[in-house]
This record gives C-alpha cells, sequence and structure tokens, in this order.
C-alpha cells in the first residue's frame, strides 16, 4: 500500500516539476514504463509461486502485461524519437489492443477441475486467429503484404479501446459471479478489480487525451490500475474458508461456467463479422474458425456427457445390485427377499395361484463351527447355497440367505407337493456335498426345511413366514435333517366345502 502511495506521488511530483510539455513526457515514460513492466514481473512471480493447476491463468495474465509493456515501449519510442517510421505508433496500439487476447483467455478458461487439454489447443487456436483478426481490423490491412498501412481514426482507435475494456471487465465479472474455488477465486477477485479499475482509467484518460493539448499530467491515472495489480499480487493470501452454496447460487455458477467457455467464440465472431466488411475472405475465415472450435467443444462436451451418464447408470446398477446380495453367498439378501415375497404374494393373490415357502437351516452348525472354525463355517454355507439354488429350477423361484445360517426359497405358483418335492431334492444336494460335521444326523451336514403352502394367499405376506418358520421348528424338534410342511387349504378350490 506505502509502495503503491509512494509510486503515484512520485509520478505526480515529477509531472508537477517539469511543467513543460516535453520535459513532463521525458519525466513520465520512466513511470509508464515501470508500472506496467513492475506487473508483469509481480504475475510471473505469481505463476511460478501457484501451484501446478492454478498456475495457467497467472501465465496468461503474465503475457497480457508483457504485450502491454511492449506496447508502452514502442509508443515511447515513436514520441520520443520522432523520425521513426510511423508505423511505430500502430504497432505499440496493436500491441495494446493485443493485451486482451490472453486476459480473455484466462476469463474464459475454465476451472482446472475440469479442464481438458484438448480444449486448451482449442482455446489457443482461436486466440492466435483473434490476435490475426485483430491486427487487421487496427491497421485495416493484412500483415506482410505490401499495402501501406492505413491507420485508423483516433476516435474509432479510442472507441474500439473502451469497448475491449469493458467488455473484458464485465466478462472478468461473470467469471468472479461464477463463484470459482479458493485460489482461483483469488484470481479472479484480483483480475476483476484489475479490469474494472484499468477499464475507468483507460476511459478518463483517453477521452481527455484525445481532446487536452497534449499535457502529460493525466499520465498518472495510467499507472493507478497496475500499481493495484502488482500490491495485490504481492498480498499473502489469506486461507479463506468454504461456503456453502444455496441452490439458486449452484445454478448461476453452472450456467457462467458453462458460458464462459464460447466468451472467446464469441468475441472472434464479433471481429470476424467487423473484418468481413473490408477483407471477406479474412472474415470467413475467421467465422469459419469460430464455428468449428464452437461445434468441436459441443460434440467433445456432448460425447463426455454421454460417457458419465452411462458409467453413471453402470455404477448405480452395480451399487443396486450390491445392495440386494448377501456378500458371503452372493445369493439374494434379506432385504431383496422381503421385497420379492410381497411382490410374489400379491401376484399370487390376483392370479390365484398358489405360493410356497422354504426355511431351511443348518443342523448343528454351530458345532461346525466351533470344530472346524469359521472360515470352514464360511465356506460350507457358500457350498449348501450352490446345493440349494440347484435344487431350484424355476427361473421365477427365488434363493436368498435368510440370516446366519438359514436361507429361504420363495416358490410361486407351487403346490405343497411340488414344494416338498423340491424340498427333499435341497436336503439330497446338501447331504452329497459331504461336508463332515458328526452329530446324530450322522457324518455329514444335514438340513431341516419348514415347507409353508398357502393354496390361496389372503391377507398378509408374514402369514406365510410365521407357517414355515413354525413347520422348521416342528422338523427341529422331530429329531432335524427332515421336511415338515404347514399347508393352508382353499376348501373352495378343493371342491370340500
Ligand atoms: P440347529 O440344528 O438347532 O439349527 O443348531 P445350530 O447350531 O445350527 O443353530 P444355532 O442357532 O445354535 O447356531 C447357528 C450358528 O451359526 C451360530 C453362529 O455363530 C453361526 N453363524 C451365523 N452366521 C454365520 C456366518 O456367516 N458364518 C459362520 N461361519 N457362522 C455363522
Ligand atoms: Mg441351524
Ligand atoms: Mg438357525
Amino acid at each position: 500500500m506505502l509502495f503503491a502511495v509512494l509510486f503515484v506521488s512520485l509520478h505526480v511530483i515529477g509531472l508537477l516539476v517539469f511543467k513543460s510539455q516535453t520535459a513532463s513526457t521525458f519525466a513520465s515514460y520512466p513511470f509508464l514504463l515501470l508500472a506496467p513492466s513492475l506487473a508483469f514481473a509481480s504475475c510471473c512471480w505469481r505463476a511460478g509461486a501457484e501451484e501446478r493447476e492454478s498456475r495457467s491463468p497467472w501465465i496468461l495474465l503474465s503475457a497480457g502485461m508483457c504485450l502491454w509493456t511492449c506496447g508502452m515501449v514502442l509508443s515511447a519510442w515513436e514520441d520520443i524519437f520522432q523520425h521513426l517510421p510511423e508505423s511505430a505508433a500502430w504497432f505499440s496500439d496493436f500491441s495494446f489492443f493485443l493485451y486482451g487476447v490472453p486476459v480473455l483467455l484466462a476469463i474464459s478458461s475454465v476451472s482446472a477441475k475440469q479442464r481438458m487439454p484438448f480444449f486448451i489447443w482449442m482455446d489457443a487456436a482461436q486466440a492466435l486467429m483473434t490476435g490475426f483478426l485483430a491486427y487487421v481490423s487496427i491497421f485495416s490491412v493484412l500483415p506482410f503484404s505490401d499495402t501501406p498501412l492505413a491507420p485508423v481514426s483516433a476516435s474509432t482507435l479510442v472507441l474500439t479501446y473502451n469497448a475491449e475494456n469493458f467488455i473484458l471487465a464485465v466478462a472478468a465479472m461473470l467469471r468472479l459471479l461464477a463463484q470459482p474455488r479458493g485460489r482461483e477465486r483469488r484470481f479472479y477477485a484480483v483480475l476483476c478489480s484489475f479490469l474494472w479499475i484499468y477499464a475507468i482509467a483507460a476511459y478518463v484518460y483517453n477521452n481527455w487525451a484525445a481532446t487536452s493539448d497534449g499535457h502529460a499530467v493525466m499520465d498518472v491515472l495510467v499507472d493507478i490500475p497496475f500499481i493495484f495489480l502488482v500490491t495485490a499480487t504481492m498480498a499473502p493470501s489469506s486461507p479463506r474458508t468454504e461456503v456453502e452454496q444455496e441452490p439458486h447460487e449452484q445454478r448461476l455458477t453452472l450456467f457462467i461456467e458453462n458460458v464462459s467457455p464460447i466468451f472467446y467464440t464469441v468475441a472472434l465472431l464479433a471481429l470476424s463479422m467487423w473484418v468481413m466488411r473490408q477483407h471477406f475472405y479474412v472474415g470467413t475465415v475467421g467465422i469459419f474458425t469460430a464455428l468449428v472450435v464452437y461445434a468441436t467443444r459441443s460434440t467433445t462436451l456432448q460425447g463426455r456427457y454421454i460417457r458419465v451418464q452411462r458409467e453413471l447408470h453402470d455404477a448405480r446398477d452395480r451399487l443396486e445390485q450390491m445392495a440386494l446380495t448377501d456378500a458371503l453367498t452372493n445369493t439374494a439378501n434379506r432385504r431383496r427377499f422381503d421385497d420379492a415375497l410381497a411382490l410374489e404374494w400379491n401376484r399370487a393373490i390376483r392370479n390365484r395361484h398358489p405360493l410356497a415357502l422354504l426355511l431351511v437351516d443348518i443342523d448343528y452348525f454351530k458345532l461346525l463351527n466351533d470344530r472346524y472354525g469359521h472360515p470352514a463355517g464360511d465356506r460350507c454355507l457358500v457350498s449348501v447355497a450352490l446345493a440349494l439354488q440347484s435344487a431350484l429350477p424355476r427361473s421365477t423361484d427365488l434363493l436368498a440367505r435368510y440370516g446366519g445360517e438359514e436361507f429361504a426359497a420363495i416358490l410361486p405358483a407351487t403346490d405343497e407337493a411340488g414344494a416338498c418335492l423340491v424340498a427333499s431334492t435341497m436336503q439330497e444336494a446338501v447331504r452329497s456335498l459331504k461336508i463332515r460335521n458328526e452329530s446324530s444326523t450322522g457324518l455329514y451336514v444335514t438340513v431341516s426345511v419348514g415347507v409353508a403352502v398357502f393354496e390361496s394367499p389372503q391377507a398378509d405376506a408374514a402369514e406365510i413366514i410365521e407357517a414355515a418358520d413354525q413347520a422348521l421348528y416342528r422338523a427341529k424338534q422331530r429329531g432335524r435333517n427332515r421336511i415338515e410342511a404347514t399347508v393352508q387349504r382353499d376348501f373352495l378350490r378343493n371342491g370340500t366345502r
């Protein structure tokens, strides 16, 4: 801050001491050259000090400052050594104008998290094209052609600069509104303040310069934005706490983030249309470039969007699958069982079909765990699940791990005979696994099965679970390794009533 006040004060004193026009010009130039050079140096320093991903906007701003400084050097050269070719003044204007190119590139660059190298190259191509068109529009001549330079009028030049400055300031403000995070936010806050100060200072200065007698008193105005940039860039950054955005703020952020990359395309289009009036083919090439870049960008984004959408769908399907599957045995879990039972129960009511439920419990499983260890118990559960599944031939049947060493099978449209057949097939399949577990039922692992068959389901699905549970309890009571069934008959169907 002290530095800023000192710098501007020295410039003012210099101007007050040297009253004559020539002397004040000489006194002013060191300051006019020093201010943007310092801004350039501080931006370079900042670019070096930043982390890798937040470096590029600072590099672009440094490039802008470099171009501005070059413009000032060329302008000073032309001013002091007036015998030099007239074109020098126009080269300086070209340089001043071109400073907006990297600055706009910095504004329109997307946040680090969604940056794509391909887009950076496209933006660079657009920047190059814009620079070329800026040259053509200001010089009103194609570069490297032998046509003599035709300088534009001072009023057109002032208008061009003012328009450029205010467009840049508004664009940077919109970018800032998009709430970039952390270090990015700091960059855009500095850039936006600089561009507004610059736009206002340049507006006052240019209008004054167009009408004044040429005394350098207003030169001080030129220092201010650059000195501001130096102090803001060098200031230590305070750690900022991230604030949660409101939903409407998020929508605005998303909108501005999506629109900002096309700032450049719009600038290029506008410039091309301007140039087209005098150089039809050059303008056409500009418009063509803008359209190609725009089309490529939207096609790429569309492709990426579709890919991300597909990945999201896959991830959702995988998650859903995981949420409904038992991790150990890979059969349906309790949640899927509950859903399926409710579904089949209602379907059975609608279609007047019977519904069967089997509860299968491994006999003396605790013994097996104690004898051979928990991992052996786990392996046994996996094998038993596979064996039980093999006993279910219909695709509509569902096997689930009901809990612990207990499985459940839902058999839609199955009567008592069918359910008991499946139950004995299950017993046989488990027995033939020959997993050792000596007990009162024999040498190998066996299962007890509780069968519940509802010939005409009504009321609540919990009834069938209750019935199957009671049947299983009976099977355990009566010595295990057996099948017990509870059947709720449909008397109307059987014609016994
Ligand atoms: P019963 O014949 O009366 O069914 O006797 P049981 O020993 O099979 O039944 P009990 O309910 O006494 O014991 C069940 C055992 O199953 C207790 C528990 O440690 C074991 N268990 C439950 N879940 C798992 C599992 O995921 N892995 C293993 N290894 N053991 C389990
Ligand atoms: Mg058991
Ligand atoms: Mg049990």
